[in-house]
This record gives structure tokens, sequence and C-alpha cells, in this order.
């Protein structure tokens, strides 16, 4: 099932990339397709060194993967979370602090400590359980970033604490396969790491990249689109309640994977999704998750100061959509839609 999601999402992507053109640049275009991080991924890039950039991008994919996965007990991470600590690599180093530096800045709704609390919900091993008010209480102990400190490459936390890149992994995959592709001299590509794109130039006719951004909602059919943003150089990250999720049998309610850190359960604002546009893949991808744990009024507010580096597109539970100034223009929907002005 959870794969079955992860499909349906590359889908979507996939059929935007067939509908382009093509990347632009001399040489052939070429796609490369594989499952890393728990997710479908999609690369297609244009130039003389196509083939040798995937080649490169495939193989960070992999070594970041492998830096970076908690589901696998090798990872440098599951090795921090089981010792308490101790030296890391440059990029572990870099990704976490970019982390914690999200949790300051998003005052706490992103938080990469956020490990025990999905353990505890059962998101890792895909079976529910609905905590009792004490175990949540527990876990609360040990989540916060406040736990973790960071110095040079060296790392240490209170014991219990464990650290979950996964609400930023990607989006610095992203950014890191877009440096990747200028390093071998491509002027276009895009990427999509489940669902969550970042573009390098434009289409071969010059136009932008179009990103279909999915309809959330148990009505609609998972390749349905809510709107289509057109992007430059951008990541088009979201984070949706409808992405990864528990049912419980007995009475039907539905449990999602982003969690509010203040209370320990799933975060519940009204919102069905939230799509981050920036240039920095990282940022992008913290604050979809952030944005989406805060809520419709204080993401705006957040905005509002931060609006130079990001714009953001919202979908509620309801289905309509509220996009920021920035992006407007370039965002197509034929559901009601309000523009957020500054
Ligand atoms: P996806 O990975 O589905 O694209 P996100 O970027 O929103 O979506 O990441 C969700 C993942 O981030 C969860 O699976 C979990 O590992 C982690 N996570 C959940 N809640 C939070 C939170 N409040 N802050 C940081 N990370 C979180
Ligand atoms: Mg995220």
């Amino acid at each position: 099932m959870k794969r079955f999601s992860f499909l349906i999402a590359a889908a979507l992507v996939l059929s935007f990339l067939a509908g382009c053109s093509g990347a632009s640049g001399r040489g052939a275009s070429m796609t490369r397709e594989l499952f890393a991080m728990d997710t479908y991924m999609t690369m297609t890039c244009r130039g003389e060194n196509a083939e040798q950039a995937l080649d490169a991008a495939e193989a960070e994919i992999l070594r970041l993967d492998a830096l970076l996965s908690t589901g696998s007990t090798d990872s440098e991470i599951s090795r921090l979370n089981a010792e308490g600590g101790g030296a890391c690599s440059e990029d572990t180093a870099a990704l976490l602090r970019a982390a914690l530096d999200a949790y300051r800045e998003t005052d706490g709704a992103f938080d990469c400590t956020i490990l025990p609390l999905m353990e505890l919900w059962g998101f890792p091993s895909g079976t529910l359980h609905v905590p009792t008010e004490a175990e949540l209480e527990h876990a609360l102990t040990v989540t916060g970033s406040r736990h973790v400190s960071l110095s040079g490459s060296a790392v240490s936390m209170d014991p219990g604490t464990k650290i979950d890149l996964g609400g930023i992994a990607k989006g610095f995959t992203s950014g890191r396969l877009m440096e990747i592709f200028r390093s071998f001299g491509v002027e276009s590509a895009i990427v999509s790491l489940g669902g969550n794109v970042q573009c390098l130039g434009s289409r071969s006719d010059g136009a932008g990249w179009r990103c279909g951004i999915r309809a959330p909602g148990d009505g609609a059919s998972s390749d349905d689109i809510a709107g289509v943003v057109t992007v430059r150089d951008k990541a088009v990250i979201t984070s949706g309640s409808y992405e990864r999720r528990l049912t419980d049998e007995v009475t039907g309610r539905i449990y999602h994977h982003i969690l509010d850190p203040s209370t320990g359960r799933p975060a519940d604002t009204g919102l069905a999704s939230v799509t981050i546009v920036s240039s920095d893949g990282t940022l992008a991808d913290a604050l979809s998750t952030a944005c989406f744990v805060m809520g419709e009024e204080k993401a705006e507010a957040f905005w509002r100061e931060r609006f130079d580096e990001f714009d953001m597109i919202l979908i509620r539970t309801d289905g309509s959509i509220r996009v920021t100034e920035g992006v407007a223009d370039a965002f197509v929907t034929s559901r009601p839609c309000a523009v957020i002005p500054k």
C-alpha cells in the first residue's frame, strides 16, 4: 500500500515529464528511475554529459541514503541514535545543522527529534498504535531539538532522544543533485524524489517546468491534480496529510505522518497539503513540513517575514487553495483560489 502511493505520486510527475518537450541544451534527454530513501525517484536531464551526470546523481542519492536512513541499522544516523551521539560525516552534520536552524526559525514546528514519537505511533513499522496520554507524555520528554547539540561534526543527544531527518533529507538531496548536474555542464534537468520536485533551467522550448500539485482528499483519485505551477531553477516540495497514513481498523480513524511536536499527535490544522516553492531545496523541505504543522494563519505570518526566500501553495481540507503573491501568476487551478498578499 505504501509503495503503491509512492508509485502514483511518481507517475504524476512522470506524466508531466512526458508532457514536456524535453530538457534544453545539446545532447539527448535521458531519464533515470530508482527506488531509494523509501520512495520512487525519477531524474531527467539533457546535455552532452547527461549519462555521466545521472550516474553521479544516482551514486550520490545512494550514498546519502546510506548515511541518513533511519530504516537501516547500518546508517550513520542510526549509529548516532544508538550511541547517543558521536562523530559524523560532513554531510550529516550539514543537514543536522539545517534541521536545528529550522527548529529555531519555525519555533519548534520542524523538529528532527520526532523519531521516538514516529516509532510510538508505529509509522516506521507500518503497524498503527494509538498512544495513551502517558505514552505521549513520556515520548514528549525526549522530543525537542534542544536535546541535541552539534559542534563541528560532533553530535550529542540527551538519553532517549533520537533524530529523524526524513522531513528534510529529500530536499537536501534534490539540491545536491542540482549541484552535480551543474558540475557536469547540464543546463536543464528535473528530478522528482517521491513527488518532491526540483528543477534546473527551463525546458527546450524555453518555457518553465510544469509541476502538478496533487489533489488531496479522500474523494480525489490519487493522480488528480489540484493545480500546476510553472517554475525555473526551483524546488517544489509538498507535505500532505495524504502521503503516509495508518488506519485504525476498529474506529476507522486515519492518522498521517506529520506530527505536531508540541502535542505528539498528527498535525490537525485544516490543511491538507503545503507546497513550498524555493530555490533552496533543503529550506523548501523543512518549511513544507513546518508550515503544515503551523497551520494557515501562522504559516502566512511566517511567509510575510521571509517572502524573499520562498513562496507557498496551501490546500485546505475543504479543497480550496491559498497561494502567496510571489507564485500566484505562475500557478493555474480551476479551484477556488485566493492570493495571500504581503
Ligand atoms: P514526505 O517525506 O512525505 O515528503 P515531509 O517532508 O513532510 O513529507 O516529511 C515527513 C517526515 O518527516 C515524516 O515521515 C517524519 O519522518 C518526519 N516528521 C514528521 N513530523 C515532523 C516534524 N514536525 N518535524 C520534522 N520532521 C517531521
Ligand atoms: Mg519536508
